[in-house]
Formats: structure tokens, sequence, C-alpha cells
């Protein structure tokens, strides 16, 4: 399919509307309401109805999916303004995500920076139209904070790594077709200098998973164990024993994500001030608590200021230049942000806010207490709300040790 037509941006604008109109079907442009709702896509892919398997498709085959990777690894090569004018229009539209995806969000970039051309061209065009689902394996039982203790090992033997340890964490590992893993490839070396970063194909012999429940009651993560698993040498990314770099690229696309993400199942469509005149009433056209006001006012100012500088900040990149440290300012905020937020809302709510499950909840209030449980993850995922204020002080402001 051609480029859509339209130079200018405004053009650029319009066809993308029409497409968007043309190609969304109605169903996927009412807000998901749980996680269910979800495509992750991969090759056991779930859909939840037959219309998101044929919006991931159109999206898919679009390259709207990965609306920046260049076109022959199957984006739709659009600058950084033409993809945000594509995700406003997605918004104006009430469009559901197509595809999630920790391919396209985290490993795909890192991939395009650092990635041989026969990886690029095996990995990027099915992951971005979900055939190929990803997880992370970075932390380990003694390396989380501390990542570069890792100790899960590569051995190389002829043409390919012999990978033994564990992995702890690792979110939908047990739904995932691959993973992008950090392994130590040089025990004698300085511990950040001895770590590779290799795909591993989870149907590999060898792999085997244990999910973990949560106290929201999902099991959305796992334990991964790899016990002498045969990875081709060719799916080490980068240098080998150079995975350090690779592994920050992508932690910062990670904590770039994250800092943008909202527990979108709840309280996006309806403002803090709006869901608090519907619980509590007010006197005179205003909430009679002026401490609940301040408050709301309060989280209402810091979001708005929360949105306009990540807008600052995605325009002040729009030559490409990948995201650095300072995605973790907008991780610690954002992620701290959301979590005030969403307790404000289980507080407006009172005994309503704390319903995990049961037909006297209705289905906002049970959407809003686990969006609040989920919410306390936010900021230990992707590097706790400490480790981002020890790389804040030594990588952004440069203060001493
Ligand atoms: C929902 C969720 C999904 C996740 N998904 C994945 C995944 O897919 N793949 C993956 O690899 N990992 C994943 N993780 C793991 C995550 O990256 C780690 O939990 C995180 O890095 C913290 O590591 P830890 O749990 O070992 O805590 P620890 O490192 O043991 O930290 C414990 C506490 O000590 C504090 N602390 C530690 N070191 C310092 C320090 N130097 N200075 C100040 N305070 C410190 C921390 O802030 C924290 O409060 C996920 C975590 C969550 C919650």
């Amino acid at each position: 399919m051609e480029l859509l037509s339209g130079d200018d941006l405004e053009g650029f604008r319009a066809a993308t509307r029409a497409w968007l109109e043309a190609n969304c079907p109605a169903a996927m442009r009412t807000p998901a309401r749980s996680a269910d709702d979800d495509v992750w896509g991969g090759r056991a892919a779930v859909f939840p109805s037959d219309d998101a398997r044929v919006w991931l498709e159109r999206m898919g085959a679009r390259g709207f999916t990965a609306p920046t990777w260049p076109r022959e690894y199957g984006g739709a090569g659009l600058t950084a303004e033409q993809a945000r004018v594509l995700d406003e229009e997605l918004r104006s539209l009430g469009c559901r995500a197509a595809l999630k995806s920790f391919g396209v969000w985290m490993l795909g970039p890192v991939l395009l920076q650092y990635g041989t051309e026969a990886q690029k061209l095996a990995f990027l065009p099915p992951t971005a139209r979900g055939e190929l689902r990803w997880c992370q394996g970075y932390s380990e039982p003694a390396a989380g904070s501390d990542l570069a203790s890792l100790q899960t090992r590569a051995v190389l033997d002829g043409d390919a790594y012999v990978v033994d340890g564990q992995k702890v964490w690792t979110s939908h590992a047990d739904k995932a077709d691959w993973m992008f893993c950090l392994v130590r490839t040089d025990p004698a070396a300085p511990k950040h200098e001895g770590i590779s970063f290799l795909l591993i194909d989870m149907r590999s012999p060898g792999v085997s998973t244990r999910p973990i429940r949560l106290i929201s009651g999902a099991s959305p993560f796992c334990e991964a164990f790899f016990d002498g698993v045969r990875v081709p040498a060719a799916q080490l990314v980068g240098r080998v024993n150079g995975g350090w770099a690779v592994a920050k690229a992508l932690l910062e696309h990670e904590r770039a994500l994250i800092s943008r993400m909202r527990d979108a199942a709840f309280g996006e469509d309806e403002s803090l001030e709006s869901i608090a005149k519907r619980y509590l009433g007010t006197v005179d056209g205003a909430l009679a608590d002026p401490v609940l006001r301040d408050r709301i006012a309060q989280a209402s100012m810091d979001s708005l200021c929360n949105s306009l500088t990540l807008r600052r900040s995605a325009e002040g990149a729009r030559s490409g230049r990948p995201p650095g440290a300072e995605t973790s300012m907008f991780k610690l905020y954002g992620t701290e942000l959301n979590k005030r937020r969403l307790e404000l809302i289980v507080e407006i709510e009172g005994f309503r806010g704390v319903g995990v499950e049961g037909s006297e909840f209705s289905a906002d209030e049970l959407a809003s207490t686990r969006a609040w449980l989920r919410s306390r993850a936010n900021s230990i995922e992707g590097g706790s709300s400490e480790i981002q204020l020890n790389i804040i002080a030594r990588r952004v402001l440069g203060l001493p040790e």
C-alpha cells in the first residue's frame, strides 16, 4: 500500500483520519474495559473478538503498530511529528490499541540501533504485525535494582551459547514466544563488562516458566528457568560482553513508556473533579470539603504540567534522538503521580473503592480498585523510584557519588 498522501502535516492528518475511519471497526472505537480486551499477539494470539483481529491485521499491514520504524522492517516510516498526529487521531476517534507489545515498545528500538541486518529482517516485521510476542528477561532473584549482578550464565559451545540460570518477575513469560535476555558471558570481567544481550526462543528445550500470583489476584508474571538451553550465537545482539549498553538503551525506552502509561483501565475518561462530584455531591456547585478540593486541584495541575513537560520533551526529540537518562525523571514523576491519582479515586469512592469482586460493586469501582493496586507496581517495574532518584542525581544532575 502506498504511503498516505499529504506532505504537510495537516494533509497527513486528514489522510490518516480518513484511513482510520475506513479501517477501524466500530467496536474497536469503544473503551477497553478490562485487561481481557488487550491484544498481545504472538504465535498463540488470543483475540477478544473478530473485530480485534481485523483491527490488528489492518494496523499491522499499514505499519501503524510501529509507526516510526522503517517500512522495510514492518513500520510505516513516519517522522516523529507524523507519529504524534497518528496518535492524536487514534485518540480523537477513541480507537483501542491494536497491539500491546514489549517487542514494539522496547526491543524494536534497540534492535534498530544495535541489531544486524539479518536480525532486523528476521524479528522486526513479524513483531510489528503482532506475530511474535516478547518478554523481558532482566531481573533475577539476586539482581533487581542491582541488575548488573545477574548470574544467568551463557557459555559459547560451537555456534551456540548454552544458557543456565533463572529470571524472575518476567512479565507474560508463560505466554511469550521469545525473550530478550541478559546473560553473563564473562564471569571474570567487572560486572558491567561481562554481560551480553541474547534473544531466546521460549520453545527451546530446557526453558520452563512458573507463574507468580499477585495481590490483585492476577498472575501477569513468572519465574523463568534455563537448563542447558542452546541459543544460536547469531541471536546475540550487539557485542559479546557489550550487552550492558544495549540493556541500558532498552531501559530508557521502557522508562519513557512507563512514564506515559496510565493504568488505562480506569479514570482516564472522567476527571477527578467529576468523579468526586458524582460520589460526594456538591454545595453551590462545588465540592463541600475544601481539603479534598485542594488535593484534587493540585493533582490536576500536576498532571497537566507532567503532560506538557512530556510533550515538550517529545517535541525536543523530533530529530529522532533516542531517549536518555532524563527518562528517569519522567518515570519517577509519572508513576508517583499516577499512584496519587488512583489513591484519590479510591478515597473518593469510600467503601465502594475497596471492592475486588462482588456484584454490589459497579464494574468501574472494581476496575478502580484493581488499577489502584496495580499502580503500586508502576514505581517498581522498570527500576524502582529510589533507583530513578540515584540515576537523576548521577547522570542528569552530575552530583558526586
Ligand atoms: C509489575 C512488574 C513487572 C515486572 N516485569 C519485569 C519483566 O518483565 N522483566 C524483568 O526482568 N523484570 C520485571 N520486573 C522486575 C523489576 O524490574 C524489579 O522488581 C525492580 O527492578 C526492583 O528489583 P527487586 O524487585 O529485586 O527489588 P530490590 O532491588 O531488592 O529493591 C528492594 C527495595 O530496595 C530499594 N533499593 C535497592 N537498591 C537501592 C539503592 N541503591 N538505593 C536506594 N534504594 C535501593 C528499592 O528501591 C526497593 O524499594 C517487574 C516488576 C514488577 C513490579
